[in-house]
């Protein structure tokens, strides 16, 4: 079928391109499949809605102890639908999760998952919103306290520990919110979006503080965008993810050092250059594209272009 010889060309020039300009530094190339047993393993999972959309097929992703993995795909392409399911939120129509080696079955203590909303009882202190599931773990007044301070200083909120949610910066809120989940000390943290509503300053703040809390903390972290650049300042790896039906295109590494900076040529240049190759490669496609959700615009973004083809490109080969 011809689409076919296109797609396979495209593709094989896409990665061509990206490997000519970028091939010599080497810092996105494709992921090497670790030895030893995953923290996070899913297999051929897929998942179908009762409308019949196909959220995801046959997805294969292994994630190990202390890796950032970063998800990345346009809007519709059934991130949150696997984030949800690693959360034990629901159940995939295929397929299996495990983590640390047993299946999934529903949400456990050892998974946080974070939306882009910080989701704080309004009618609770920062401090209250942090100590109140340490408190429904069971742990006393005492040790919830001193455990939600550390974790309140560790987002830089020291002093604002006894305002009210609407006495916050969007940004502090979120803040709030991450303290609070690694307060409960997640094996895994799942995160949505979670800072998708704020603006780019406040967002580039919050890749600085949550790039020095992974170096510290090293957790293992499941992390969903649709926004190339922070993929590639926050992950090890980016998964890049296409949609109808929700499947992996590409596992890249990256290897560009921590920490990383949004500005960094290197990734200002690799962003770029991937947002480019796949809108050229989409453009080519002669598939019509899915529905997209409106994202908000924003211009330091680097959104993945909403149109991915189809089907899945044969493997880009050597490295991008
Ligand atoms: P993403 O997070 O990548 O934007 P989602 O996982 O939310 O994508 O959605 C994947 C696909 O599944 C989309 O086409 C979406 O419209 C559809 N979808 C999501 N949730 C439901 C649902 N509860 N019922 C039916 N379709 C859904
Ligand atoms: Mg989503």
């Amino acid at each position: 079928m011809p689409w076919v010889h296109i797609g396979r060309a495209m593709w094989s020039d896409l990665g061509q391109r990206l490997r000519e300009r970028l091939g010599a530094k080497r810092l996105l190339v494709p992921s090497v499949r670790r030895a030893g047993p995953a923290k996070i393993a899913v297999k051929r999972v897929a998942h179908t809605f009762r409308n019949e959309v196909v959220a995801l097929k046959d997805v294969d992703i292994d994630v190990h102890h202390g890796e950032f993995v970063c998800l990345l795909g346009p809007s519709g392409c059934g991130k949150s639908t696997l984030l949800y399911a690693l959360a034990g939120l629901m159940t995939p129509s295929g397929g299996h999760i495990t983590v640390d080696g047993e299946e999934v079955s529903g949400p456990g203590p050892d998974r946080v998952l974070m939306f882009q909303e910080a989701a704080l009882f309004p009618w609770q202190t920062v401090l209250q919103n942090c100590t109140f599931p340490l408190r429904a773990r069971g742990l006393s007044r005492r040790e919830a306290d001193g455990r939600a301070r550390e974790f309140i200083y560790l987002v830089q909120l020291s002093g604002f520990e006894d305002l009210l949610p609407h006495q916050l910066s969007g940004g502090m809120r979120m803040r709030v919110s991450l303290a609070r989940a690694l307060a409960l000390d997640p094996s895994v943290l799942l995160m949505d979006e979670p800072f998708g509503a704020l603006d780019a300053q406040t967002r580039s703040q919050m890749h600085e503080l949550l790039q020095s809390i992974w170096m510290r903390d090293r957790k293992t972290v499941v992390f969903v965008t649709h926004n190339v650049r922070e993929a590639l300042v926050l992950g090890d790896r980016v998964i890049v993810m296409a949609g109808r039906p929700g499947r992996v295109l590409q596992d890249l590494e990256v290897r560009i050092p921590r920490p990383r900076d949004p500005d960094d040529e290197d990734i200002v240049a690799l962003s770029r250059r991937i947002r480019d190759a796949l809108g050229r490669a989409q453009a080519a496609s002669s598939e019509t594209p899915p529905p997209l959700a409106k994202e908000p615009r924003d211009e330091t973004a680097d959104p993945v272009p909403a149109r991915i083809p189809d089907r899945s490109p044969p493997p880009v080969g050597a490295g991008l």
